[in-house]
């Protein structure tokens, strides 16, 4: 008779114990669902034609063409053309047919060079007046 009040206690104890355990594994199983995912950071906008924007997340990959200031599923004939490339969390102009092809040559964009002091944190094509910024969450 002495024995049952300690054997409950165990059992209690025993319950509170999986009861803490089945928590923890709860919050696991949450965090795991609600952490951001990885290369998800931000996006990068893109600014063209008479100040419209585009923005595309930083995860999506995606090519992107503005010929003559428009998107080029709303464009027709030849013209200026920018194609801007996104994919692995960067941006970047792959091709552009304006004078000195600068944008082309102003490299990939992501959130680290974005944030890096005295680093490119836009690219920019001044005769098409087209450009490409990164934004963060943050924002
Ligand atoms: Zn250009």
């Amino acid at each position: 008779m002495e024995h049952e009040p300690k054997k409950n206690r165990i059992r209690i104890n025993l319950l509170l114990a999986l009861g803490a355990l089945l928590f923890a594994a709860a919050t696991i199983v949450l965090w795991f669902l609600l952490r951001p995912k990885p290369g998800a950071g931000g996006s990068f906008v893109i600014r063209y034609g008479n100040g419209e924007t585009l923005t595309v997340p930083a995860d999506e990959t995606r090519t992107v063409v503005i010929r003559d200031g428009k998107l080029v599923d709303e464009a027709t004939g030849e013209g200026d053309e920018n194609v801007i490339r996104i994919e692995n969390g960067e941006a970047w102009m792959e091709e552009a047919n304006c004078p000195h092809r600068e944008c082309m040559k102003q490299g990939r964009m992501n959130e680290e060079t974005a944030n890096r002091v005295m680093s490119v944190m836009w690219i920019v094509c001044a005769p098409h007046r087209v450009s490409i910024e990164y934004v963060g969450n943050g924002k």
